[in-house]
């Protein structure tokens, strides 16, 4: 499905929720518990499919990717604080610059590579990516 738009939410589901792209940063995230979708399908129609439970949360959180929002955009400001030392490790892995760069910056310059490299070798993630692989895989060819 491309171009996925969620066109109705129903419930409210709040989960501690991890992302491939920040290694051990774990984020509390209220989701709709149920999700109405409006996407285009390859050949180029319109499909609209409804999703609940895990299922809604990871559409939810792959969105929110396509948008530019991270589950740390969802931490509260104390939240933020204890996350920030995770953040700067990360950043060092990544081996970006420090100065000048906020943490949401370097998160998001790191979910770019991570994009890049989930399109090029999805079949290569480390085994306990490999079921959220797997899962959006399974997403992507059933719509
Ligand atoms: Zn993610």
């Amino acid at each position: 499905m491309a171009n996925p738009e969620i066109v109705e939410k129903n419930g409210d589901d709040r989960l501690l929720e991890g992302c491939l792209s920040l290694p051990d940063i774990h984020v509390n995230v209220a989701r709709g518990q149920s999700i109405f979708v409006r996407g285009i399908s390859p050949d180029g129609r319109e499909v609209n499919q409804e999703f609940a439970g895990l299922m809604a949360r990871i559409i939810q959180h792959e969105i929110d990717h396509l948008n530019g929002i991270l589950i740390i955009d969802y931490a509260s400001p104390t939240e933020k604080i204890v996350l920030n030392s995770k953040l700067k490790e990360l950043r060092r892995r990544h081996k970006l610059n420090e100065e000048n760069e906020s943490y949401i910056q370097h998160a998001k310059q790191a979910e770019a590579l991570h994009e890049i490299e989930l399109k090029v070798k999805l079949e290569e993630m480390a085994a306990d990516e490999a079921g959220h692989a797997r899962l959006l895989r399974r997403i992507l060819k059933g719509l």
